[in-house]
């Protein structure tokens, strides 16, 4: 990975955004990777069809938790919809390490290399797996 990628990746590794519990949540979803002993909560907080909160607790490696950190900021405002395309979005970059078009994938794109690491794809995509079942359970409500 380039160094500003890395540089990128490990801020959120190290200063988290949104990392914690949240007052009055929707749902809450936990998910593991067991192949690298990622273990993720992400709590979700709606205001109709809109995700007006979102945050993260859990431990892992950097890839898992950057992307976490990186998934709450990124999904903070958007509707149910707009969450499931970004999710398919992010997916498919994670897949092909290059950026798709449509929306930028902003700070997401430090996590380019990981496409060149299978092993890690997982580490990548956790969240946004744990963020799928959440609107999964959320839709059953
Ligand atoms: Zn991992």
């Amino acid at each position: 990975m380039s160094d500003i990628y890395s540089e990128i990746l490990l801020d959120h590794y190290r200063l988290p955004r949104n990392k914690g519990k949240l007052f009055q949540e929707t749902i809450s979803v936990e998910g593991k990777n067991p192949l690298c002993g990622d273990e993720i909560v992400l709590h979700l907080k709606l205001d109709g069809e809109r995700v007006s909160e979102v945050a993260f607790e859990g431990s892992g490696c950097a890839i898992s938790m950057a992307s976490a950190s990186m998934l709450t900021e990124d999904l903070k405002g958007r509707t149910l919809s707009e969450v499931e395309s970004r999710i398919d979005q992010f997916r498919h970059f994670i897949r092909e390490g290059a950026e798709p078009e449509g929306e930028s994938l902003n700070d997401m794109i430090s996590l380019s290399g990981v496409a060149k690491l299978p092993v890690r794809v997982k580490c990548a995509t956790l969240a946004w797996t744990t963020m799928e079942e959440a609107l999964r359970q959320v839709a059953k409500k």
